[in-house]
């Protein structure tokens, strides 16, 4: 379904799995208003915990940076009501139908019904829609429609946000069935094969037409001689009218106008405190992209983007990920506005540095290796906000552009985001998961010593060599893998991570103290892929999200392979089970003869073998151990889920309305954020 052997992806962090671990990286100086009363926990309700990440080093900037990130911060929270729309075109009626409930509601806030109502609210927004943000299935109310009509009828109609002059019933009508039938809209993303996945599917990129249409369709536009094809169909809703099939392009004038206005608003802003012409051509050629919806303009941005590596203020902002679509071409509205971490960012440079050396000592076939491997930059950023498709739930790991051909000829930058790594383990701390899930004392104290320091690698090696290595034989379709493309994609990178991980070299550039260091991320790994990551699965269902599947491919592939030496498996304690890794040099082996595997299916587009691979270990729970797990987990009481606030920063400004310096704070609750923005960054339609 992806793009060709290269894509954009995004690394998320396993919430909940590195308990007890201490962070690297100390980012407290109590000059940033971080030290050691910094509250990480602001919110926990259903499977969420919301976090607070610190911006270590935001006060250090110069005004010049801090008015820049301001202004793109700004940038980023406008595009947030295109995120909704895109999930599902009832999400904004919905979101603001409940939130001018919350906000004005009189009656009783002490009942049951209402307590379950608020929680639903933090639900969506969490999940940015109706469906959730991770298993994509609807999130289903747990108060009454009833109830729900009730309160929306109870409550002023001047103070509620009902379209074109609609009463409360008729939007009741047409919102309740949405909100309350579960056979309706039931998954946002269908990827069950064998049906129309466009039909299945919630979102909200298509409409009135079919899978096969739209197929048919864009391989009308798609001209395979052409080698700088641009990202077909990456902006823009396809739709059926009297018969005839189109693209509604989200661009100024067109679909999401008013929200897309904003954005270039605040980047003609930042253009014009950009650090330096370079950066200035970037955001110009952005804000011409949102003016045109032209996607050659889009290319020309990317590659100005990524060859800007010098300038210390960076940002994504635009149509980028492509997971939310079921057919790998939309991309879903984001933005993340960053820094550099300048002490972090070291040992990326070394990776790079090295980065030919990697791709020669690959176990994979030499056919498929690059016999240059270029342009892979890689730095550690501090977030400074979060926007879109990245918020509350957040990456930890970025590796853009995503075009194959500007990929090969331009390189990639590729990022990990440490400030979120690091709120993720201050707020595990002691959360009692490791003492529950690990084998002995043996692999707890490899996790304490090494896991924050081998996670981060992992997350390093993955985003800066792993998906940039390797490359199609002539001929070989980007698309061949289709639905499989993006779970192989992810595997291929967590694949070359863990071969590297676990080789003396990394000892030699003092990446890792020494030869037991490894251990650490191998052990947790298999432990997640084999065993803790079931507990983000509901019972009865299988495995569907791409990191997922790539998670538990790997870790019940090697099992097999192993078994008979015995190299990883499962055992029981007290009827409790256990992963108990035996043999460390050979699990190395196994991680690297997988790698070939994929690496060959990936090159030669072997869309059979992907597909068997993947359904044979990447999507099946043992549903016995999945409920063992399951009552483990609960008894822990923490949230598989983890999403984060912003923090809130303000412009100061002098008698003349200049401004002399922003401000950053952190006390923003996240019932506050979010009404806040659907205050401040709301000015799409209901219905676009
Ligand atoms: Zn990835």
């Amino acid at each position: 379904m992806k793009k060709g052997l290269f894509m954009l992806t995004t690394i998320f962090l396993l919430a909940g799995c590195n308990g007890g671990k201490k962070a690297e990286t100390q980012p407290a100086t109590t000059d940033d208003g971080i030290d050691s009363t910094f509250e990480y926990r602001v919110d926990r309700f259903a499977d969420i915990e919301i976090l607070r990440y610190p911006v270590p080093g935001f006060n250090s900037l110069s005004l010049q940076q801090k008015v820049l990130i301001y202004y793109l911060s700004q940038a980023a929270l406008e595009g947030r009501d295109i995120l909704w729309d895109q999930h599902n075109r009832y999400n904004l009626t919905i979101r603001r139908v409940c939130e001018g409930v919350y906000e004005n509601y009189m009656g009783d806030k002490s009942t049951e019904d209402w307590k379950n109502f608020e929680t639903y609210l933090k639900q969506i927004w969490m999940a940015n829609g109706i469906h959730h943000h991770y298993s994509e299935d609807k999130i289903l109310p747990k108060f009454s429609k009833e109830y729900f009509s009730t309160i929306v009828k109870s409550v002023d109609p001047g103070r509620m946000p009902f379209r074109d002059g609609m009463a409360a019933d008729e939007t009741l009508t047409e919102i309740v069935p949405v909100m309350f039938d579960p056979n309706i809209m039931p998954k946002r993303m269908n990827q069950a094969a064998g049906v129309d996945l466009i039909k299945t599917s919630a979102v909200n990129f298509y409409e009135g037409v079919t899978q096969k249409e739209v197929e048919n369709f864009y391989n009308k536009m798609k001209n395979p001689n052409d080698a700088t094809p641009v990202s077909y169909g990456l902006n823009s809703k396809v739709v059926k009218k009297d018969g005839v099939v189109a693209e509604q392009v989200w661009k100024q004038g067109g679909m999401y106008d008013k929200a897309i206005t904003r954005i270039i608003g605040w980047l003609e802003k930042a253009a014009g405190v950009a650090e330096n012409e370079q950066q200035k051509a970037v955001i110009n050629t952005l804000i011409d992209f949102y003016k045109t919806g032209d996607l050659k303009t889009f290319d020309d941005y990317s590659i100005k983007w990524v060859s800007d590596t010098s300038s210390y203020v960076d940002f994504v902002n635009g149509f980028i990920e492509t997971y939310a679509d079921p057919l790998g071409m939309k991309g879903s509205w984001e933005s993340i506005v960053n820094f550099k971490n300048i002490e972090a960012t070291k040992r990326t440079e070394t990776i790079s540095a090295n980065a030919q050396w990697f791709e020669d000592n690959s176990p994979i076939d030499p056919r498929f290796k690059k016999s240059e491997v270029k342009g892979v930059s890689a730095k550690v950023i501090t977030a400074a906000i979060l926007g879109g498709d990245c918020y509350p739930a957040t990456p930890i790991g970025i590796n853009l552009p995503n075009s194959n051909w500007i990929r090969a000829q331009h390189g990639s930058k590729s990022v990990t985001i440490e400030n979120i790594t690091y709120a993720y383990d201050k707020a595990a701390e002691g959360n009692g998961f490791n003492e529950e899930f690990m084998w002995s004392d043996d692999e707890r104290t490899l996790s304490k010593k090494y896991g924050s320091l081998t996670d981060n690698l992992h997350t390093d090696l993955h985003e800066c060599l792993g998906h940039g290595s390797g490359k199609l034989l002539p001929g070989v379709d980007g698309d061949a893998l289709k639905a499989y493309g993006s779970t192989l994609e992810e595997a291929r990178a967590d694949l070359f991570a863990l071969y590297y991980l676990g080789d003396p070299k990394l000892v030699e550039l003092k990446l890792l103290p020494d030869n037991e260091a490894y251990k650490s991320e191998y052990y947790e790994y298999m432990m997640n892929g084999a065993m803790t990551q079931l507990t983000r699965i509901k019972p009865g269902k299988t495995i569907e999200e791409a990191h997922m599947r790539n998670r538990a491919l790997i870790a019940n592939w090697v099992m097999e392979k192993g078994k008979a030496d015995s190299v990883v498996v499962f055992k029981q304690k007290e009827d409790k089970t256990y992963v108990v890794v035996n043999d460390y040099d050979k699990l190395r082996d196994l991680f690297g003869k997988l790698l070939a595997e994929v690496q060959r299916i990936k090159s030669e587009g072997d869309y059979e073998a992907g597909k068997k691979l993947v359904e044979t270990y990447g999507v099946k729970v043992d549903p016995k151990l999945h409920k063992e797990v399951l009552a483990r987990y609960e008894k822990l009481n923490l949230a598989p889920y983890k999403g984060f606030v912003n923090p809130v920063y303000k412009p100061v400004t002098d008698a003349n309305g200049k401004i002399t310096d922003i401000t950053i704070s952190y006390d923003e609750n996240y019932i506050d954020q979010q009404l806040r923005y659907s205050r401040q960054y709301s000015v799409l339609p209901l219905k676009n």
